[in-house]
């Protein structure tokens, strides 16, 4: 399992921490949706980006700083880990 933190010491939104205790920084906002999408946030109802790009509805960086607050209210998700630390 990996859960959502908020990170301690560094100007980061988010940090995916495993139950070995390592540890992933998310240094850039290009990486918000992706994490989001990871713990159950979804970019545009069509299924059509991945939240960094438009799609017909939604611009990218619209949906980007979305993401950014969707994690920052959901610090202490845990879900499996899809692969962020390897297999
Ligand atoms: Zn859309």
């Amino acid at each position: 399992m990996i859960t959502l933190c908020e990170p301690d010491n560094a100007p980061c939104v988010a940090e995916i921490v495993n139950d070995r205790g390592e540890s992933i920084l998310i240094q850039t906002d290009w990486d918000w949706p992706g994490v989001a999408s990871t713990f159950g946030w979804v970019p545009c109802q069509c299924g059509q980006t991945d939240g960094t790009v438009d799609c017909p509805h939604r611009k990218a960086s619209e949906m980007i700083q979305e993401a950014g607050e969707w994690i920052r209210d959901h610090y202490g998700m845990e879900v499996e880990d899809p692969g962020y630390f390897g297999r």
